[in-house]
């Protein structure tokens, strides 16, 4: 402004706007005492003129430490103007700190000689404390330590924090049913998996709205007989909807039994952020679990042989190597039954491959139907299985492979192909301490090919 356009504005023209500017302007003398604050300042600090007037300035600083260096280093005759703003931590009337994002300094009058100092304030609490928040929230959501359930809390309780509501719930809606997923109570009395109808909670408004809404003073407000106030007597409240992969999933809410200071833009902000990393989460979730599921899946079908539905080669040498570990560590049996079927190369020739399919399904399902829990069948190859009987000795394991074999003589497919005679060859031997998979595996081999050269339809074992 030049002295030219000043010369237009009368001092009392000057006065006024100096006192409705918005940003808090406090004049003191060489001596730091206070000269005048504007309105703005009266406000941010709470004080009256008559309280404040002729005061040193070392009142409105949180810290003394403060006040003495922002001396040296600003407020005295010698400073050089600057432009530079800095934060300061404040103090007001009541005694609450605020953080003030400050400029000025020396004013000199025309002839160059220093008259004042001034300092134009502006409450920076907020932006640092959302600042701070944000932080907190990339911290929370790129952190790979936390599982979903552990980031979501965190998400609760850095939103308690941020709003000053103590409540703190993560909900899924489902048509009329709220329920409860993560919740943040400073008595415990929410867990998840309870259920509230949408109707008594403030989140029915959210959902009305399909956007954010706050109540900062419910029993001042139009929505004091809702039945949210009535039940649970929550006088503030900041809630928005939670989307995932563009549905309407639940809500995202915060709220008090005591009422709050009005909600300023900044909170529905932050607020709409958390809800829509909430919704990211819960995305992220849902692909990750589809993704175990698919390979849960994968390993199935990769340890499972499809046309019999027993283990698959792969899947019974493992079984075998980790049988044998556990048997040796606990002094416990282990029996190896290598079984083959006879003459199956002239089931193909006389009924077909087909039939030959059908013969090998049907032993499996006899399998799956006859053979005792926790003992281990698996298609070794062709037309060849491998049998684990864990903690059972060879009395036993003759009983059951008897029981099986006779079984597949009597099946439903030998009536139905006549001439159809489904026998087995079955080689079995018990494990020493000296043996591994292949010594074990050769052992049963040499005694079914025994079984074999004997005549077949038997079982040979040492
Ligand atoms: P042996 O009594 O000496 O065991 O006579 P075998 O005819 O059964 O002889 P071997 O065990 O050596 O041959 C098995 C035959 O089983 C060879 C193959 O054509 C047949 N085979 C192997 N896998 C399958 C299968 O998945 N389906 C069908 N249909 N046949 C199979
Ligand atoms: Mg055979
Ligand atoms: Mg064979």
């Amino acid at each position: 402004m030049t002295n030219e356009m000043l010369s237009g504005l009368d001092t009392q023209t000057l006065a006024h706007v100096f006192e409705h500017i918005d940003m808090a302007v406090v004049v003191a003398t060489l001596e730091r005492k206070v000269v005048c604050m504007n309105a703005a300042a009266r406000t941010l600090f709470r004080y009256s003129h008559a309280e404040i007037y002729n005061q040193s300035t070392a009142l409105l600083y949180a810290d003394q430490d403060d006040f003495i260096r922002l001396g040296q280093e600003r407020f005295n005759t010698r400073a050089n103007d600057s432009h530079d703003s800095y934060i300061v931590r404040y103090m007001d009337a009541a005694g609450e700190s605020f953080q003030g994002l400050t400029s000025g300094g020396l004013i000199k009058n025309a002839q160059g000689k220093p008259i004042f100092f001034v300092a134009i304030i502006q409450d920076d609490s907020a932006r640092l404390a959302a600042e701070e928040t944000l932080n907190r929230l990339h911290t929370i959501t790129s952190s790979r330590q936390l599982t979903f359930q552990e980031r979501i809390q965190a998400i609760l309780e850095l939103g308690t924090a941020h709003f000053g509501l103590p409540i703190g719930i993560f909900s899924k809606i489902s048509g009329n049913e709220y329920r409860v997923q993560q919740a943040v109570h400073p008595d415990q009395a929410l867990a998840p998996g309870m259920i509230f109808d949408l109707g008594i909670t403030y989140c029915s408004l959210v959902y009305q709205a399909d956007d954010v809404q706050g109540f900062s003073h419910v029993s001042e407000s139009e929505i004091v007989t809702h039945p949210c106030f009535e039940n649970f007597g929550l006088e503030a409240y900041l809630g928005a909807p939670v989307f995932v992969d563009g549905e309407r999933y639940g809500t995202l809410n915060f709220s008090s039994i005591c009422p709050t200071s009005h909600f300023i833009r900044q909170d529905i902000e932050i607020l709409r952020l958390l809800a829509e990393w909430v919704g990211h989460e819960v995305a992220r979730e849902q692909d990750f679990n589809a993704l175990e599921t698919a390979h849960d899946q994968m390993e199935v079908l990769a340890n499972t042989d499809s046309l019999t539905g027993l283990a698959s080669r792969s899947c019974i040498e493992n079984a075998l190597r980790d049988q044998m570990t556990f048997a040796l560590k606990y002094s416990k049996s282990l029996t190896v039954a290598i079984m083959d079927f006879d003459h199956f190369k002239s089931i193909n020739d006389r009924f077909g491959h087909q039939v030959g399919d059908e013969v090998l399904a049907c032993f499996g399902e006899l399998v799956s139907v006859m053979g005792r829990k926790g003992d281990f069948y698996g298609r070794w190859g062709g037309e060849e299985f491998i049998v684990l009987f864990p903690d059972t000795n060879m009395a036993g394991v003759l009983i059951a492979l008897n029981r099986l074999m006779d079984s597949l003589r009597q099946s439903d497919l030998s009536e139905q192909y006549q001439g159809l005679k489904l026998t087995l060859s079955v080689g079995v031997t018990e494990m020493s301490q000296h043996d591994n998979p292949e010594t074990i595996v050769q052992r049963a081999d040499r005694l079914l090919y025994q079984a074999k050269a004997q005549g077949r339809d038997q079982i040979q074992h040492d």
